[in-house]
């Protein structure tokens, strides 16, 4: 075996694997620019720990399972009032994941509930967060399935070791006891060990009325609400105002 090989298996066998899929590349590299020995050794380290550090990023990405993928730069704040620079810089910063603050973000279809808050989870997870991103109805189907299904399994066990979960559309349907009672269970695990994005078009004195039993509903809410900054966004929906259109010209 060449030095080059023996040195490429070395690597891999000291799981430096990125390192030896590229050293053949970085020794070329290091002769045509007569590097030194250290600044071979340290371009070599460097690329594998920017690599391996893009490979964590990538993966924390696909575990969140955002339905889109839209930055907070991409979110037009002119076109909500209801929201200061000030204070989308603040939700920005992340301290309130490291609080435990959960964000509860209220307002009608279209309005950016899940844009804001898929933004957030990205911020969170170029921050070295583990994020999670759920819809209400998926979140209540792998509460009922987890014991038999492997998928809502997995599904549980991300929701449950996530540093912000994003529950998004709460009490889009009417929950039935049983229901409800799992909801509570992983409200109340998640209380104090990390934060929830929840997004919905009710306000919650509503939500007592889709979750039917009024002790559950006090019980989750306030939980819920302890440590949380409420956000009400209003105006018009954002997918209506920006609408395409099949008429070139206004009527
Ligand atoms: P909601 O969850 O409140 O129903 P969405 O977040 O799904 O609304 O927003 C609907 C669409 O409008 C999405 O494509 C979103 O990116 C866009 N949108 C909403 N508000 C804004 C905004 N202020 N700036 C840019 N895009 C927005
Ligand atoms: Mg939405």
């Amino acid at each position: 075996m060449s030095p080059l090989k023996k040195s490429e298996e070395l690597l891999k066998t000291l799981h430096l694997s990125e390192a030896a899929h590229s050293l053949s590349q970085f020794v070329k590299q290091a002769e045509t620019n007569e590097s030194t020995y250290l600044s071979f050794l340290y371009s070599i380290l460097e690329y594998e720990q920017k690599r391996r550090e893009e490979k964590q990023l990538e993966k924390r990405l696909k575990w969140a399972a955002f339905p889109f993928q839209k930055t907070l730069d991409e979110f037009h704040l002119e076109e909500q009032q209801s929201l200061s620079q000030k204070q989308l810089n603040h939700l920005r910063e992340l301290t309130w994941i490291e609080q435990l603050y959960n964000i509860i973000l209220l307002g009608p279809p279209g309005i950016g509930k899940t844009h804001l808050s898929v933004g957030l989870g990205l911020e969170a997870i170029n921050q070295g967060h583990k994020v999670m991103f759920i819809t209400m109805g998926e979140l209540v189907h792998a509460l009922k399935t987890q014991e038999i299904s492997r998928k809502a399994q997995t599904k549980m066990k991300r929701i449950r070791t996530a540093d912000l979960v994003i529950i998004d559309d709460l009490m889009f349907m009417a929950m039935d006891q049983h229901e409800a009672n799992l909801f509570f269970h992983l409200i109340n695990d998640l209380y104090n060990r990390s934060s929830i994005i929840l997004t919905s078009n009710k306000a919650p004195k509503e939500w007592g009325e889709l979750l039917g039993d009024p002790a559950i509903t006090t019980a989750i809410l306030d939980r819920l609400i302890h440590r949380a900054e409420v956000i009400h966004l209003n105006g018009d929906s954002y997918r209506m105002k920006h609408r395409a259109t099949i008429f070139t010209e206004k009527v």
